[in-house]
């Protein structure tokens, strides 16, 4: 068989189906970076003066992002950067991610902060998951209570902006899954930046949340982050399922079939963006703090407490 060869001349080691290129080590590297700066430059993610905090996992999507980040911020002086890891409390999982993410922003000297649910509820996911029903999905739970505390110790740690590691697999499922769903006040808070968190509804309780990744599939992430020798932990979270693991597996399938169906699912969907916002801009929910935590919420009682029955 002959091996296929990048436009460089050098041999190919990924054909890039949906844009019939083959590309050597290199050249795929510097695409990848290429298209995080470009991402980063188009949607006005960062501007001087900005503290960004990139929302750790220790997987290979955010300590991605975080390299990739620290390589834009760190010829600056006028942007800060660090990282923070929520600890949810899941045994034989999450530790291995925290020792690598600990690892990692050590290396690249990163400031790392680590928050843990055991701290902030009194109870880890483990507990909790011990008294789910069968027919309730883990990731409500613990998702819910992640996002809070993101948003929360990223106000306290004055943070301008949170740096998720959410890519193009993660947008195009969750465009499909609110659509799914029939849910169009949360499809109108998706986009690059959560301008959501910038309009006077909620104002200064959300920090505004970038996504620089989400123009790149997951595949390639993986690929880029293996080049790169990125220290993160391997395996998944042992509850990881649910209805949006159905629209993974339903995507994956469509774009064999159909290269770049997440790319069209994603460029769609943000040609609406801006009609979606207008027309739910009057029927959006006011935005209260939360009775008990204090957190935003567009109930007397957030989401994150009614679950976690704080
Ligand atoms: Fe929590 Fe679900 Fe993420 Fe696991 S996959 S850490 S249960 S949100
Ligand atoms: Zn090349
Ligand atoms: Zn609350």
């Amino acid at each position: 068989m002959i091996a296929m060869k990048c436009s460089c001349g050098k041999k190919a080691i990924f054909f890039r189906k949906y844009e019939g290129t083959h590309l050597c080590r290199i050249c795929f590297c510097r695409s990848i970076e290429r298209k995080f700066r470009k991402t980063v430059g188009k949607y006005h993610m960062i501007s001087p003066g900005d503290h960004i905090v990139v929302a750790l996992s220790g997987g290979k999507d955010s300590t991605t992002a975080l390299y990739l980040m620290n390589g834009i911020v760190k010829p600056r002086r006028d942007i800060r950067l660090s990282a923070m890891i929520i600890d949810e409390g899941i045994r034989g999982f999450r530790s291995e991610c925290i020792k690598a993410a600990k690892r990692f922003c050590k290396n690249l000297g990163v400031e790392l902060h680590v928050f843990r649910f055991r701290d902030l509820y009194g109870k880890t996911t483990d507990h909790i998951m011990k008294k789910l029903n069968p027919e309730e999905e883990p990731c409500t739970y613990c998702g819910v209570a992640r996002r809070r505390v993101i948003n929360k110790m990223a106000r306290k740690l004055k943070a301008t902006k949170v740096c998720m590691g959410l890519h193009l697999d993660d947008e195009a499922e969750s465009v499909l899954m609110n659509y799914l769903r029939g849910d169009l006040l949360r499809a109108s808070r998706m986009g690059p930046v959560t301008e959501y968190s910038t309009t006077k509804n909620g104002g200064s309780l959300f920090v505004p949340r970038i996504k620089p990744l989400r123009e790149i599939p997951e595949e390639e992430i993986k690929i880029y982050a293996n080049i790169k020798k990125l220290d993160y932990y391997k395996k998944h979270c042992p509850y990881r399922g649910g209805f949006r693991f159905e629209v993974k597996a339903m995507l994956k399938k469509l774009e064999k079939k159909h290269p770049g169906m997440k790319f069209s699912i994603l460029e769609n969907f943000d040609k609406i963006l801006p009609c979606l916002r207008k027309s739910v801009k009057y029927t959006e929910p006011k935005i209260l703090k939360c009775r008990k935590c204090g957190e935003p919420s567009s109930r007397k009682i957030c989401n994150a407490c009614e679950l976690w029955g704080n």
